[in-house]
């Protein structure tokens, strides 16, 4: 029996799964399972059944190498079944990670131990999916529906503890498992107790309201997800009808939610979000440098968030300035920032006083001669990185990794400004950088490869999604978003206004449109990013001076309480009237009349633009697969995740269609704005996709 092993202890069968790495419930586990609990149910000798996994972990749920594909029999539901059908007690044995459709399976079985350290979850919201063997129906009955409810809808991993107490795990065990798993079923069949099927047991009468309470909870947070309302309706169902209904509806809502384009999208992340840690070009066993300290120059509003990840991540921090009163901003907003989160309960008082202990404030770069790493955060003008850079050249100790965050200028001019190349790197973090996942590490023509797999897993260590990109004005990300910006602000010039274009955004999945969301970040950034560009727009970008307009007002965004919007003290925006005539005016100013422009066009203006943009990437080898593009997208700006990302996105929608609509725009808006890039053209013409082009 492949993967899966039958043995006799006395009158214990031990069936173990055995299938590394985390012994996922493929079609010869299915088998496997389904002849060894024969085996144990036909054998008189047997009394009693323990159901364990080898290695590292007990089953962490299906293999989704197997998912979209026709289901090979017997199915995952079939082979809990005939568990949860033995007419002798199985008790399974827990520890590592019992997920999805490993930890159904343990519901199935009619007693449960676990490892102190073990963890539970049914995570398969994530995936765009609600549990599909029986998770919905059988966990209520264990726990009741609000625990189920938790951690069904939210999909995180619970504590053997918190499972306990839920009454999920009858006894905690502590040494050998396998041996407190054979002494419980032992004792099973010694005090002759009768099998105990989960979906025979009344589910615990719960309140009406939670089904409801639980939707009105989670619609901010999961706006626009399919999965968790669906999941909550399946656990409803589990106290409302029988188990065979019950199971028959969760059976449909995770047919239908498996052949969803959300499920397709979400899958398709989760499989991105590994594959661009993978880098072409740089072997898995590329030489990695040890990052013990790092430094960080410039305590603004990036440094400083940067320089939180490190001592989150336990690394001591050296934070370099110019000047003592700009040293103590930065430090006193670090300090306020751990304060915001020991007040909301995420962070203890302790845990903050260990993460300040580790910030060394300085305004002497000498300080900054044993950081093995040191990322530079100051003011994005070549002129000061350059000088900046040639001074850390002086300074830093040999091998040190010198990162530059900035978010357009090109490293590898930073890079000639030190006597080694090699070593230096951007690193690129998005605002709050303590909070936001995706940092691009950006590869210049000569970033030593060690740096650069360094660099990736450094990313990882401090928390982050690492993507390497290459040298690009800005980059993957920004790039792409500028040319978003600047079909949002023609569309204000010629009908649209702030809110419109903002509403289809959202409305598509972002959680914020694009003017909200440069009123967070600050219209200043945008606006000095502007006038340092200027000579290299096309008249109508420059004539286009909506923003120098606003921010000439001194309404720099959310900080001065006014940008595109009004914010009230609670930074609620409201669109604004003033910016509405100012807007028309603008629009009469320039011999431009104003018409309804439709929501549809709006979304294609400003996606397309970037898909196509995304294509111009990809060809030049700015990011090496469309995988980088779409999680640059999804961690750094809030593509949303059901759709999986731009370029995968595109795909769905189709290229054909969109290669026509840039066309289109070709004719309309200018062809100095709208070509189709020549790899979109190609897989237009050939009804491929971004991601089979290969
Ligand atoms: P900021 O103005 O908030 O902070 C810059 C800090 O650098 C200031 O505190 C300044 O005193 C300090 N500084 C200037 N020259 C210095 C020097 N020679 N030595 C030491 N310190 C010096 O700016 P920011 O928003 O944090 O941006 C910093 C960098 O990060 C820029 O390159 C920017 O493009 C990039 N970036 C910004 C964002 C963002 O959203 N703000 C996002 C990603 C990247």
């Amino acid at each position: 029996m492949a993967h899966v092993n039958f043995a006799k202890q006395g009158k214990v069968a031990v069936i173990t799964i055995d299938n590394p790495p985390v012994n996922a419930l493929s079609h010869a586990v299915r088998e496997g399972l389904q002849k060894a609990i024969e085996q144990a149910v036909s054998d008189d000798a047997v009394g009693s059944v323990a159901l364990l996994c080898a290695g590292r972990t007990f089953s962490a749920g299906a293999d989704i190498t197997e998912f979209g594909k026709p289901i090979l029999l017997p199915s995952l539901r079939e082979v809990i079944d005939a568990f949860e059908n033995c007419p002798k007690p199985v008790v399974a044995a827990l520890h590592g990670t019992a997920l999805g459709g490993g930890f159904e399976l343990a519901l199935g079985c009619h007693y449960r131990i676990a490892l102190s350290s073990a963890k539970v979850g049914l995570p398969e919201v994530k995936l765009g999916l609600i549990p599909g063997a029986g998770g919905t129906q059988r966990l209520p009955r264990l726990a009741g529906a609000e625990a189920a409810l938790r951690v069904i809808v939210e999909g995180a991993p619970v504590s053997v503890e918190k499972a306990k107490a839920m009454g999920v795990v009858d006894e905690i065990v502590q040494g050998d498992l396998r041996e407190a798993a054979i002494a419980f079923a032992n004792r099973l069949a010694e005090d002759s107790r009768p099998p105990r099927p989960t979906s025979a047991l009344a589910v615990p009468a719960a309140k009406s309201e939670i089904f409801a309470e639980f939707e009105r909870g989670i619609a901010r947070k999961q706006r626009g997800f399919l999965a968790p309302f669906r999941a909550i309706e399946a656990v409803r169902a589990a106290g409302e009808k029988p188990f065979a209904e019950g199971m028959k509806l969760e059976r449909d809502l995770f047919v239908a939610l498996m052949d969803s384009p959300q499920s397709r999208a979400q899958r398709h992340v989760f499989f991105a979000e590994r594959e661009v840690a993978k880098i072409p070009g740089l072997p898995p066993d590329t030489p990695v440098r040890e990052i013990k300290t790092a430094g960080v120059i410039g305590a603004g509003t990036m440094g400083g968030g940067i320089a939180m990840c490190f001592a989150n991540a336990g690394i001591p921090v050296t934070v370099v300035e110019t000047a003592q009163d700009a040293l103590d901003r930065g430090l006193a907003t670090i300090r306020k920032n751990y304060a915001n989160s020991v007040a909301r309960g995420s962070l203890k008082q302790e845990e903050m006083d260990r993460r300040l202990a580790l910030f060394k404030p300085s305004l002497d770069f000498g300080d900054l001669a044993h950081a093995d790493v040191i990322i530079e955060a100051v003011f994005e003008e070549m002129g000061i990185k350059k000088e900046v850079f040639s001074k850390l050249d002086s300074i830093a100790k040999p091998g040190a990794i010198l990162a530059s965050n900035t978010s357009y200028l090109d490293i590898d001019e930073i890079a000639a400004a030190t006597q080694r190349p090699r070593d230096v790197m951007g690193m690129h973090f998005f605002s709050p950088a303590n909070v936001m996942k995706l940092v691009e590490n950006v590869r210049g023509k000569e970033s030593h490869p060690e740096i650069l797999a360094t660099a990736q897993k450094l990313g990882k260590q401090i928390g982050k999604v690492a993507v390497l990109v290459g040298v690009s004005d800005g980059f993957v990300g920004n790039r792409m978003l500028a040319k978003r910006m600047r079909e949002a602000f023609f569309l204000l010039e010629e009908g649209a206004l702030p809110w419109q274009i903002d509403k289809v955004l959202y409305d598509f999945g972002f959680p914020m449109g694009h003017f909200a969301m440069a009123d967070l970040a600050g219209l200043d950034v945008g606006w000095r990013n502007r006038k340092a560009k200027l000579d290299r727009l096309s008249a109508r970008e420059r004539d286009c001076d909506i923003l120098d307009r606003i921010c000439e007002m001194g309404r720099y965004g959310q900080k001065t309480g006014a940008g595109f919007y009004r914010y009230d003290e609670k930074r609620n925006p409201s669109p604004d009237p003033l910016i509405e005539k100012l807007i028309i005016e603008h629009s009469a100013r320039r011999g431009i009349k104003r018409r309804d422009v439709s929501d549809q066009e709006i979304l294609e203006r400003c996606n397309y633009v970037m898909v196509n943009e995304g294509a111009k990437i990809l060809e030049e080898g700015v990011a090496a697969r469309p995988h980088d593009v779409d999680i640059v997208w999804i961690y750094g700006y809030g593509f949303p995740v059901y759709r999986g990302g731009p370029m995968f996105w595109a795909d769905e929608v189709g290229l054909k269609s969109i290669h026509e609509a840039v066309l289109r725009y070709r004719d309309t808006v200018g062809a100095e704005y709208w070509q189709p890039a020549p790899l979109l053209e190609r897989l237009a013409k050939d009804g491929r996709r971004f991601y089979t082009r290969a």
